[in-house]
């Protein structure tokens, strides 16, 4: 036994430095115990000898902290658990863009960065967000940097460029900075939020090349209230920001992307169709959108058509986006004969539509003239009749719908397209007729007595009462050359005011309709 001793020692001398925090106890004590039975005796040496004592306090310290850390590891998840809220947003929520913009706009002036150049592309274009991470230009981040509640603890921010191309040749780009991948803190209403926007490097939206993405707000549990205002003033910022404007939404994939920006809305004056023509149409769909109670009740699925045919260039387009203004709606817009569409896909489009939007499914006739539309270059579209129809009646969902078709060839559609329920309410829409010609040109040169116009240059100077009868003129010229058969649609006449004077466009439309129709155009 008098080995044993000097072995421990020599095991523990050794020891004793490294055995700081996590070396457990036990394998020592089982050798010393194990060693002998002579309890007392080890005892007393144990006791007594320096490196060992030594060696047992620092392993009761390790032993305290890890069960120490543990605790509060332990304790912070509890506490976690029981005094955070956390609220995930996935890019795919509607709500996601919204929150994006609205913590930018916590930032108003140095979130918008303008840069006017003179860059030559034509086209207005809107870049997916390039991340603006730790390589920040100085600039950027002290834009960001101090002015926005956002922006104390925010180093990584994303930008989103929208380019703008004026009229004058002039172009403009502005960078928007929203919250980047990273971590956030914002304050609102005096409590502090946590915001964690995390991209998934394996998950991607197929459709439109982008990132899976979440946002996580982190909260104390007693502001989890907040929750709901701060998301409800991000949707009503994303409201006021379309407000007055009609968005158009053009299917990517299998969802609505707004394409471009929301528009201005079309007035309905503007539009100069035949008379009571508006008021019919806008008070069906008024009607119909307060029935909701009375479709529910009856069982049947709350939705309507309409089918504006007639010749091309009468308004149709031009009608329906100026209804959408007027009811505040917005337009989803869909060509039956767009690449890649299949039936499956215009079945979850047609299930999918943005509240307070009405579809509009242009030139139904293309898609499905019975024979397979195949284009120059040999594609086959691939929306059937069949689909079609089944896309229409759709499974009954209590959701409102509102669908309006446009067809320059009213002839060629199979009847069973235009019945009840699936077009509930079809009108004509024709080629200009005399008095609608002069309510054009009325709209386009006149001017009522001690208003100002503006006169082109070399224009000839109208009185009012000339301008009402030459426009009187117009109306007799296009009505008399209608029953020879000659007809103008109403774009070929506004295209005519748009290049000419008064004097200019009587005397180019006698012109024009005596020869063949095509010299408007
Ligand atoms: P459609 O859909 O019937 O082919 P659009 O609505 O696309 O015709 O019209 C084409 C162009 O002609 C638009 O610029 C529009 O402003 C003009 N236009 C057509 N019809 C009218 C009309 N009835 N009143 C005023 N402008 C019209």
């Amino acid at each position: 036994p008098s080995s044993q001793p000097s072995e421990v020692q020599a095991a523990m001398a050794g020891h004793v430095p490294e055995t700081s925090m996590e070396t457990s106890p036990t394998p020592i004590q089982a050798t010393a115990v194990g060693a002998g039975g002579e309890g007392p005796f080890w005892q007393k040496m144990i006791a007594d000898n320096p490196y060992f004592s030594a060696g047992a306090g620092l392993m009761g310290i390790g032993v305290a902290l890890t069960a120490l850390r543990r605790a509060t590891t332990l304790g912070a998840t509890f506490a976690q658990r029981r005094m955070l809220v956390t609220l995930e947003i996935p890019s795919k929520d509607r709500s996601y863009p919204w929150f994006l913009e609205w913590m930018s706009s916590q930032s108003p002036k140095p979130a918008a960065i303008r840069d006017p150049s003179s860059s030559s592309s034509s086209t207005p274009t809107s870049s997916p967000a390039a991340t603006v991470s730790a390589e920040t230009p100085r600039g950027l981040r002290s834009l960001w940097k101090g002015k926005s509640p956002i922006s104390l603890r925010s180093h990584e921010l994303a930008v989103e460029t929208t380019y703008k191309q004026h009229e004058n040749g002039s172009s403009e780009a502005i960078f928007n900075l929203v919250p980047g991948p990273g971590t956030h803190y914002f304050r609102y209403r005096g409590a502090w939020f946590q915001v964690k926007r995390e991209r998934d490097s394996k998950l991607m939206d197929l459709h439109s090349g982008t990132p899976w993405e979440t946002l996580t707000l982190t909260t104390l549990s007693t502001s989890r209230h907040l929750f709901a205002p701060l998301l409800t003033e991000a949707r009503s910022l994303a409201e006021a920001s379309t407000e007055g404007k009609t968005v158009v939404y053009t299917a990517w994939g299998v969802e609505w992307r707004p394409f471009g920006k929301p528009r201005r809305r079309r007035e309905m004056g503007s539009v100069v169709l035949a008379e009571g023509f508006a008021e019919r149409v806008e008070n069906d769909v008024r009607g119909f959108l307060g029935r909701a109670k009375w479709y529910a009740e009856r069982g049947i699925p709350y939705r309507r058509g309409y089918l504006l045919h007639g010749p091309p260039g009468s308004g149709k387009t031009s009608f329906i986006q100026a209804l959408a203004g007027s009811l505040s709606y917005n337009i989803c817009l869909l060509n039956l004969s767009e690449r890649g569409l299949t039936d499956d896909k215009l079945n979850h489009l047609l299930g999918l539509v943005p509240e307070r939007s009405f579809i509009l499914l242009e030139d139904v006739d293309s898609a499905f003239s019975r024979r397979v539309q195949t284009s120059e270059d040999g594609y086959k579209s691939s929306v059937t009749f069949s689909g079609l129809l089944n896309a229409l009646d759709g499974v009954a969902s209590s959701e409102e719908r509102i669908i309006f078709m446009t067809t320059n060839h009213f002839e060629r559609l199979d009847p069973a397209l235009i019945r009840p329920g699936r077009v509930d309410m079809q009108e004509l829409l024709d080629d200009a007729v005399g008095e609608q010609a002069q309510r054009l040109f009325v709209k386009f040169y006149g001017y009522g007595p001690g208003e100002e116009r503006v006169w082109r240059e070399g224009e000839e100077v109208l009185s009012p009462e000339e301008v009402l009868a030459m426009g009187q003129e117009v109306g007799t010229i296009v009505d008399e050359e209608k029953a020879k058969g000659r007809v103008v649609s109403m774009a070929s006449l506004q295209g005519l005011f748009i290049r000419s004077g008064a004097r200019e466009a009587l005397d180019g439309l006698v012109l024009a309709l005596s020869i063949p129709l095509l010299a408007l155009l």
